[in-house]
């Protein structure tokens, strides 16, 4: 018979019964119940005010990535990503990348967007214009809202106005412009773009629908470059090389696509690593790939005057240091406080950096050897386990598949029978 999903009050019952209710519905094990319940370090009951209807949880790997010199100052960076491979690479694209210096990054300011939309206006064009001689009262409204955010030193700073043409007819567009400092802001300013909703309707006589932030945070840019020395990476065929896969991505989304999802390996895992929302800046980043009405690459790569290779990025970058789970998450806390994080700003910079890590790697990787030899060996790895293997048996497996460029479940099984009768 088919089990209904179907469960009202799910989310009033304590994290036990849900657990009971679920083992039941799926037939789960003791020890697959066990699985659940280990949350690692998040306690359980913190799990349970963070989301929903908590079950358990998933751990992910936290890995280190070494070697990062950035603004002339050294630093570690966690990495929590599912992804073999990312974390090496990384690290590998910042030792090379020492021997001129490292890394320089910049942070254009921590300022974020929240949109107002209103629509049936009487008269579009003039309520942009209305709006915009309410720009001091708007800016008097919003900084009421959020008075430890004044104190911190942002608020709201400036207010523009769109009239856009859309398939509904015209809307009015009001984009309020606040300093979030360290906070990724979204809650803020949503509270902001709230507080001048029923003002802007009786300003212009339209009515407001949506008021939130927006993630293409075009005033919130984190910017990295890196210089990589001709000969450490491996010559001027190499250098070509890159330069080829970068006019590449330049030219076809296809291509830029996976070039950004490289990028995104490096980004998404600090932005896991510290808390901070995945989804805000993956979204941010591809739209902002875009934003010049064709999506391209995130990253530039050229050469300068003696033949090495300048990398650099720029990219929306809305992480933050306080609120969210960058808070409430004892190992996000942890992850600030091993990169010795003190801002928002110096946080979103290090990220940039190991996304233009990330793609130097792969793009050196896939210009000389193809992206497979090096990936390859680690994913073995993962197969092997997958296959049942464990201990020694986990290497001694994944290097004969490697080695027979079989990298399959099939083959991973067989070798475990073998080398276990051989035992
Ligand atoms: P928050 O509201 O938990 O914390 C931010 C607040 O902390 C500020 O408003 C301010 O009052 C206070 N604060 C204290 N010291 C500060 C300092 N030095 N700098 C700045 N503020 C300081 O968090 P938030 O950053 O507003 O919201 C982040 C969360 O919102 C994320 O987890 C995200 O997932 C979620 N969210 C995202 C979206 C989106 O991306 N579209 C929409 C809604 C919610």
């Amino acid at each position: 018979m088919e089990k209904s999903s179907e469960v009202s009050g799910f989310y009033k019952k304590p994290v036990e019964e849900r657990l009971k209710f679920i083992k039941e519905h799926a037939g789960l094990t003791d020890e697959e119940m066990a699985t659940l319940r280990d949350t690692g370090g998040l306690p359980i009951g913190t799990a349970d005010r963070m989301i929903e209807n908590v079950i358990g949880g998933l751990t992910l790997p936290m890995g280190l990535a070494v070697n990062f010199r950035i603004n002339g100052k050294d630093v570690l960076v966690p990495m929590v990503i599912e992804e073999p491979s990312v974390v090496a690479a990384a690290s590998n694209a910042a030792k090379m990348a020492r021997a001129k210096g490292g890394f320089t990054a910049s942070f254009s300011g921590p300022v974020m967007i929240a949109q107002v939309q209103l629509v049936e206006a009487p008269n579009p064009e003039l309520a942009k214009k209305t709006i915009l001689e309410h720009k001091q009262d708007i800016l008097e409204i919003c900084n009421k809202q959020d008075p430890m955010l004044i104190q911190a030193g942002g608020g709201a700073k400036d207010v523009e106005v769109r009239v856009l043409d859309t398939i509904k007819g015209p809307m009015v567009i009001t984009h309020l412009l606040v300093d979030t400092r360290d906070a990724m802001g979204a809650n803020a300013v949503n509270t902001m773009a709230e507080a001048v909703a029923p003002l802007i309707e009786e300003w212009t006589g339209g009515r407001v629908y949506l008021r939130i932030l927006s993630n293409l945070a075009v005033h919130r840019l984190a910017r990295a470059m890196a210089v990589f020395e001709k000969e450490i990476i491996g010559g001027e065929a190499v250098v070509e090389g890159i330069l080829n896969a970068y006019a590449f991505a330049e030219a076809d989304p296809f291509r830029a696509t996976t070039h950004n999802k490289g990028i995104m390996n490096g980004i998404s895992s600090v932005v896991l690593a510290t808390g901070n929302d995945t989804r805000a800046i993956e979204a941010g980043a591809h739209s902002f790939a875009a934003l010049k009405g064709r999506y391209t690459s995130l990253s530039k790569y050229e050469k300068d005057a003696d033949g090495n290779l300048v990398a650099s990025i720029e990219v929306p970058m809305a992480v933050g240091i306080v609120g969210g789970a960058t808070k409430t998450h004892p190992a996000a806390r942890i992850a600030l406080k091993i990169m010795d994080i003190k801002s928002a700003a110096e946080l979103a910079q290090i990220i940039a950096c190991v996304g233009l890590a990330q793609n130097f790697a792969a793009l050196r990787a896939l210009a000389t050897e193809g992206i497979q030899r090096g990936h390859m060996g680690l994913h073995a790895r993962n197969v092997a386990v997958s296959a049942g293997a464990t201990g020694e048996l986990v290497d001694k497996i994944a290097e004969q598949m490697v080695k027979e460029k079989k990298v399959r479940a099939d083959r991973a099984k067989e070798l475990l029978e073998e080398y276990t009768k051989k035992k």
